[in-house]
């Protein structure tokens, strides 16, 4: 059981970060170990957890609430529950470096572009996905409103798509690959610096394979006060999801 005790006041401000919590859309069993789990299993139950948490933007808040108020189980923060219990037997020291860090987090460690953000888990082996995702044809199978794309010189891309309004617009944009890191980075020349990842984690476990897509946009054209944008990034992962899941199955 978690210290109660040592629970933070119910104000909003302090509960905050879990409205940016990477793991929003991950189900919780890859965080959280079945009964009688032991071994290799739990070993890659927790490595999955800790890929989820490696790009969660609020690594540090989730980690020091896990520490005060002794979370006795799952991973929180990166840390499973061993690892938390050894950073509490170290003493306060380890509490108060943990919180400086909180407070003093450096500006390149924000999230990569966090105006806008949408993440969904897909039950297929990350490298297949990323291959399907990053495959310039299959663009418009998953980006909202996106009706067309092709591949130009070097890393150019050339799209279509249909705005809210049925308005159809066509533009030459930036497109870059990076396998290793199973990261698409995107954007335009020109006004509004729109600009967008996209990033597969492999979430797998010795139960089977599955990944987290993370999609992240930034843009200064679209204050967004309707959610249109938003509600696009959240159409995008959604098609992601349905589509791999149920009409092109990766494993
Ligand atoms: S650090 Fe990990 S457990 Fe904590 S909110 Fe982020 S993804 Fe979830």
């Amino acid at each position: 059981m978690a210290e109660l005790r040592r629970l933070p006041a119910p104000v909003t401000t302090v509960w905050d970060w879990q409205m940016h919590a990477a793991c929003r859309e991950t189900d919780a069993g890859v965080f959280f170990h079945p009964a009688r789990e032991r071994g290799p299993a739990a070993a890659a139950r927790d490595a999955a957890a800790k890929r989820v948490c490696a790009v969660c933007p609020v690594i540090e808040e989730c980690g020091l609430h896990a520490l005060l108020v002794q979370e006795p189980y799952g991973v929180w923060g990166g840390l499973t529950a061993g690892e938390r219990h050894d950073l509490l037997r170290a003493g306060p020291s380890a509490l108060r470096r943990l919180a400086a860090r909180t407070r003093t987090r450096p500006e390149e460690c924000a999230p990569p572009m966090a105006d806008f953000r949408a993440s969904t888990t897909v039950n297929a082996d990350a490298a297949a996905l990323f291959a399907f995702l990053s495959d310039v044809r299959n663009l418009p199978r998953y980006f909202s409103r996106m009706t067309a794309a092709r591949s130009g010189d070097g890393n150019e891309v050339h799209t279509e798509a249909e705005t809210p309004d049925g308005t159809r617009v066509e533009g030459d944009a930036w497109f870059d690959v990076d396998r290793d890191a199973r990261r698409i980075a995107w954007g335009s020349e020109g006004p509004g610096d729109y600009r967008g990842s996209l990033e597969v984690t492999d979430i797998g476990t010795g139960s089977g394979p599955g990944s987290q897509v993370t999609v992240w946009l930034h843009t200064t054209r679209v204050p967004d006060h309707d959610g249109t944008v938003q509600g696009g990034l959240d159409a995008t992962v959604a098609a992601v999801r349905q589509l791999v899941e149920e009409h092109y199955p990766i494993t």
